[in-house]
């Protein structure tokens, strides 16, 4: 028995496949190992209470072992379900959408406990069923900035001084520069105000129900959305059309 090695971690199931022979297999991105693809062998009578459990962004604990190359589940417990069919469309919306980024952003097997932290907020107001456009932006804003994606928000790269009012985001640079230093080689920039960089720097630096406090103008709320889309799109080689947001 020596040659398995048990883990248990908690995790949040974010993608799942059905293969042949009862066997499923689950993208589940856990607090110790970070974005890990577990087979489960389900048998045909379980498959009912076990897919129960299968539903996008659910939280449990998992027991897994590693064979050889991969992980094998041994036993899910202390499951909270995300009840999909009792909460509201925008919060529906929401789980599939937490779910497609992060198969996307993520790397397999690279740790990322701070992040995992923050999905266990946003995960909470889903169980509590508070969804917010503000708890978007804190979702984008922290994931971004946790991977290490999002551009600094306070200092120019060109001139590295302090931006003091509006900026521009250079896709071709992944950067965001103050109006002196705006790049002139690219038709995609994207203009930022004072009020966006503010929204989403402070989400970055608080936590989800003190940001969720405040009170963000609708129109500066789409914009900061639309600028991390833009920076997520980006970052994965896609048009931003294609990482749709809940909104
Ligand atoms: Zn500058």
């Amino acid at each position: 028995m020596s040659r398995f090695r048990e883990k248990f971690t908690n995790g949040f199931i974010i993608g799942s496949n059905q293969a042949p022979n009862n066997v499923i297999y689950l993208q589940i991105f856990t607090k110790e190992l970070g974005v890990i693809t577990a087979k489960a062998k389900v048998s045909p009578k379980l498959t009912g209470k076990f897919q129960g459990k299968l539903e996008p962004l659910t939280k449990a604990m998992f027991v897994l072992y590693k064979g050889q190359t991969t992980w094998s589940i041994k036993e899910i417990t202390n499951v909270q379900n995300t009840h999909l069919d009792l909460v509201t469309h925008p919060i529906q919306e929401l789980i599939h959408f937490i779910c497609k980024i992060y198969r996307q952003l993520l790397p397999e097997d690279e740790p990322l406990a701070s992040l995992f932290v923050m999905l266990e907020q946003v995960h909470q107001n889903i169980a509590n069923h508070i969804y917010s456009t503000s708890s978007i932006i804190y979702f984008l804003a922290q994931t971004l900035d946790k991977i290490g994606i999002l551009p600094n928000l306070k200092t120019c790269p060109g001139c590295k001084s302090e931006i003091t009012g509006n900026a521009t985001y250079d896709p071709a640079q992944q950067e965001i520069f103050c109006t002196n230093c705006i790049p002139n080689h690219s038709e995609q920039l994207v203009q930022i105000n004072l009020n966006q960089r503010k929204t989403i720097y402070y989400a970055t630096k608080t936590n989800l129900i003190d940001f969720n406090k405040i009170q963000i103008d609708p129109n500066i709320q789409a914009k900061s959305i639309r600028l991390l889309q833009v920076i997520t799109a980006n970052y994965l080689g896609k048009s931003p059309s294609l990482v749709s947001l809940p909104i």
